[in-house]
């Protein structure tokens, strides 16, 4: 029955054979209601529908026989290889949507948008500057990385200047911040001889861009996958690049940078509805459009809405209609404040974001402008404000002994919600505005880093 109605739904349904993964706990009460993929057939559902077998038998009955009912299958039109506007990451939502016989979360849209290994916004292109989609601190000014890496340097005299440190960045992008980090503290030969690079970077075309614009070289022999090492001609240092933090080797010192990384994570959105807070999904509509529904059944993320609540005041929850969370921030903090907690160092978090609940921020931004968030994925960055407070919480909960140091600094501040200004240009508040955050999380054996004291 199922081969039959997989025919019946033609190429995209064919998903179901090649994977055998089962759909989230979450889904299963909409899968259950099954409606689009299952359930709306108007075939009848006999055992023999659509099949006619013969029966099997001795010398004297005839031979068995098999016949096939086609009129049922799938007939694909004549003309179905013309090309459709639809993107192949539509495509690919799409599949997924059917596969799971329900929505998908707001986050899993998002995760797949930026990040689909074959079709995800960072993964093909350099998506920065002035011809790309936004710009970023390190690509306004050189400024920007070298304040980083006096902060770094900072750091690392605190720690006591060790021989050996890691130096994280968290989605590096071009490698800007970097390069200039790195030409800032070049005349300190101590400092750079005990820099080891690590790189985290989903993108391959970006990792190329990083390793261009850090000047790298390739040294020594390959390794069993043909690798060689790369050096920084900046500074000598070693560099590698991963896709994960859990990649980069532990067990010495570790800096962890990460700017304009968190708010590209993705986030589930909750609505209050009258079931109580419902989690906005992503589903394909009558018009075979996207579109947002809200579950009707608890989802698993949230777990995690419960615990970010009892992270707030009631009084800021009652006031809300929507929340944000995001599980993956709240996951690599905690694994970046035990890597932290064990092998010592600081991470630097410097994101837009807000110092409380955030209620309703995610956003698409193509070619310098906002567009719809469910408008030709792919083709437009999807951010959303990073929760701070979850943050500290949770690198606090994490710690253990030693604790950690936290604060929060305005970094350029302006008055009003700069670059997010949308009046008129004659009024646009100058400078970053006040939603641009920093947070540090540090070893508390060190005391606290500046400028957090
Ligand atoms: N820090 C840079 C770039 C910010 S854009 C700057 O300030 O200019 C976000 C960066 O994170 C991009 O390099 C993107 O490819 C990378 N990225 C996004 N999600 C990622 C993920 N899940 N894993 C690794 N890298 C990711």
């Amino acid at each position: 029955m199922l081969l039959r109605k997989v025919l019946l739904r033609g190429a995209s349904a064919s998903r179901l054979l090649i994977s055998n993964k089962s759909p989230p706990a979450s889904l299963l009460p909409l899968a259950s209601g099954c409606t689009r993929f299952f359930s709306s057939s108007s075939q009848s559902e006999g055992p023999n529908d659509g099949f006619v077998a013969g029966q099997e038998g001795g010398d004297e009955q005839p031979p068995a026989t098999i016949t096939v009912d086609r009129s049922g299958l799938y007939h694909p039109p004549d003309h179905s290889h013309e090309p459709t506007t639809e993107s192949e990451l539509v495509k690919h939502l799409k599949g997924i949507i059917k596969f799971r016989g329900g929505p998908i979360s707001v986050a899993e849209y998002m995760e797949e948008v930026l990040t689909n290994p074959k079709f995800g916004f960072y993964i093909n292109r350099d998506v920065f500057g002035a011809e790309g989609d936004f710009i970023t601190s390190p690509e306004v000014s050189q400024m920007f990385g070298e304040m980083i890496g006096v902060w770094v340097m900072c750091l690392w005299e605190q720690m006591g200047q060790p021989k050996k440190v890691n130096l994280v960045e968290l989605g590096p992008g071009r490698g800007t911040l970097m390069a200039d980090l790195l030409r800032g503290t070049a005349k300190f030969k101590s400092f750079t001889d005990s820099m080891h690079i690590h790189m985290v970077e989903c993108s391959p075309v970006l990792q190329k861009l990083q390793h261009q614009n850090l000047k790298c070289e390739k040294v020594g022999n390959a390794d069993e996958n043909g690798e060689k090492s790369s050096v920084t001609s900046i500074t000598g240092s070693p560099v590698t690049w991963y896709s994960s933090l859990e990649q980069v080797p532990s067990g010495s010192p570790t800096i962890i940078l990460a700017h304009e990384f968190y708010d590209a994570l993705p986030i589930h959105q909750f609505q209050r509805s009258s079931r109580g807070w419902s989690e906005k999904m992503v589903d394909v509509g009558e018009d075979s459009k996207l579109r947002f529904v809200l579950s009707p059944q608890p989802t698993p993320a949230t777990l995690y809405l419960m615990k970010r609540c009892k992270w707030a005041t009631e009084k800021e929850v009652e006031s809300l209609k929507q929340i944000e969370i995001c599980p993956k921030a709240i996951d690599l903090t905690h694994t970046i404040a035990q890597r932290i907690s064990s092998d010592g160092g600081g991470a630097l978090i410097i994101d837009y974001g807000l110092n409380g609940v955030i209620s309703d921020s995610l956003q698409a931004i193509r070619k310098h402008k906002f567009v719809s968030i469910l408008d030709d994925p792919g083709s437009a960055d999807l951010s959303a404000y990073v929760d701070f407070p979850s943050l500290k919480h949770t690198a606090e909960e994490a710690s253990g002994i030693p604790a950690f140091c936290y604060s929060r600094v305005k970094l350029v501040i302006s008055e009003g919600e700069a670059p997010f200004w949308e009046g008129p240009d004659e009024l646009a508040p100058v400078g970053m505005g006040t939603r641009y955050l920093a947070m540090a999380i540090v070893n508390k054996k060190q005391g606290a880093p500046v400028p957090f004291q």
